[in-house]
């Protein structure tokens, strides 16, 4: 990568993916510039896969200094950056991109650190390590979710995925600790769990609900979805109505944008009830 131009001006960033226009960030990041009163800018850009490297090798030159990056391009990123950290490695995946002063661009993947910061801050006394955690899907999210709950402590991680070779793929790569059940066994999955973790796309508006009998279910456990539109999907319904505490999946997304928040534009943003508010409207 050629060097970047000397930044004079207001520093830019913004959020890469095709489709793009869907996206929440830009209104989130605008919140935290207007709330904090920095001098910036966050935009859409819509980039189509094949114009991706040409995409990364300019907008450096064009004062950004960093990304956000999306679907389709979680995973290309990683091939194109001049450097990546272990955690964006081992998950296979990018959605934060750092433009260095020299031009050479930094991948990091910030997921994890969002869905636990999420898990954090609304149920401050769970528990991670109080027993086993069941994750339903081995999507691109899913493995960022299984990469922190083993971070975190969790003593045994299950997980049980439609196609079933995905969630193999997943054991294979993150060790001993995982436990693969099949997607017909899901309701014995969640017997003991004490984390349980809707990441799949299913419970989605226009998407089929997540249907998983949930009576073998502790009221004891702590049962969130990745999800968030609605925030109030069917499976956090249900798992409300057994006693269980639940937490959507919105904080998440405010979390995870923090980190590069702060990098690109100085400055730890807070993540709060006017914050869901602003992304929410
Ligand atoms: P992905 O890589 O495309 O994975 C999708 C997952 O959903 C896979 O496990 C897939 O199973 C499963 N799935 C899709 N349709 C299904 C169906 N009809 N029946 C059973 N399983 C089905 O997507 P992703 O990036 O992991 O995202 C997953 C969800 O998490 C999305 O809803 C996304 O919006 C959400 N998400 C939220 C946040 C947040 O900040 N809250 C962050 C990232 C993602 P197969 O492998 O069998 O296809």
């Amino acid at each position: 990568m050629s060097a970047a131009v000397p930044i004079r001006h207001a520093p830019l960033a913004g959020v890469i993916g095709m489709p793009i226009a869907h996206s929440r960030s830009p209104r989130l990041h605008g919140h935290w510039l207007r709330r904090y009163g920095l001098p910036g800018h966050y935009v859409p850009i819509p980039v189509l896969p094949e114009h991706l490297a040409e995409v990364l090798r300019v907008l450096p030159q064009a004062g950004f200094v960093g990304l956000n990056v999306t679907i389709p391009h979680k995973e290309a990123v990683l091939t194109l950056a001049d450097t990546v950290t272990d955690r964006a490695a081992l998950i296979g995946a990018a959605n934060t991109l750092i433009f260095r002063p020299d031009g050479k661009v930094h991948a990091d993947n910030t997921d994890g650190y969002g869905f636990i910061a999420n898990l954090r801050q609304n149920a401050p006394d769970w528990q991670p390590e109080a027993g086993p955690a069941a994750i339903i899907g081995a999507g691109g999210a899913a493995r960022a979710v299984v990469a922190s709950l083993l971070d975190s402590g969790v003593p045994e991680l299950r997980i049980a995925n439609r196609t079933r070779l995905r969630a193999e793929q997943i054991k294979a790569e993150f060790g001993a600790r995982l436990v693969v059940y099949e997607w017909a066994q899901l309701g014995n999955m969640l017997d003991g769990a004490a984390t349980v973790v809707n990441a799949t796309s299913l419970g989605m508006e226009g998407k089929q609900p997540l249907r998983v009998p949930l009576d073998a279910l502790s009221p004891d456990a702590l049962v969130t979805d990745l999800v968030y539109t609605p925030l109030m999907t069917p499976l956090l319904t249900e798992a409300q109505q057994r006693g269980c505490r639940i937490v959507d999946g919105l904080g998440m997304l405010l979390h995870q944008a923090a980190p590069g928040f702060e990098r690109w534009f100085g400055h730890r943003p807070e993540v709060d009830d006017e914050t869901r508010q602003v992304v929410l409207e």
